[in-house]
């Protein structure tokens, strides 16, 4: 198991628990001494996810994770929210109850939560998602954010420091 923070794969297992569905490990790595937690679980059956190009793919936990990981990368989440976000999205997953998923679903899916949980995550993802061919649809998105981010947010960090904000608008 890789450690999310070194890349050595040398860690211990340090807690076990089972749940409903499979099996929820802490772990800490041997080398750097960080904990993450690991999940393995029985797939009741396989999903497929069908991508725009019609191909179908296995829905893979491990895939999503990696996508939402590289987006929250280096960002100052509480722990263990990404794993809650993760499972959150899995759970959604498995219980639409279908056997295939289209990629646009689960992408909003995946900005749905990102969005809620921290503003340049969901940036990312979506700049990566939207493949935005157009700097102007990326800057809409931005905008749209911040207009709508409150102020009061308790803990959402602002997207841009405040002295970057809009200056107000000029009423001519
Ligand atoms: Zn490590």
């Amino acid at each position: 198991m890789q450690c999310p923070n070194c890349g050595k794969l040398k860690s211990r297992v340090i807690d076990s628990r089972s749940f409903r569905n499979g099996t929820r490990r802490r772990r800490q790595c041997s080398i750097c001494g960080s904990r993450f937690t690991t999940y393995e679980r029985i797939q009741p059956y396989g999903i497929f996810v069908i991508k725009k190009d019609g191909r179908r793919e296995q829905f893979s936990r491990d895939k999503l994770a990696t996508g939402i990981r590289k987006a929250c990368e280096k960002r100052p989440l509480p722990t263990g929210a990404i794993d809650k976000l993760i499972d959150s999205i899995e759970n959604s997953v498995f219980h639409q109850g279908k056997h295939e998923v289209l990629s646009s679903y689960l992408g909003d899916l995946v900005m749905k939560n990102l969005r809620k949980l921290d503003h340049v995550a969901y940036i990312r993802f979506a700049s990566v998602y939207h493949e935005f061919a157009d700097i102007g649809v990326l800057k809409h998105e931005i905008d749209t954010l911040v207009d709508h981010s409150p102020a009061k947010s308790t803990n959402q960090l602002p997207l841009l420091p405040l002295e970057e904000k809009k200056p107000p608008q000029n009423p001519e």
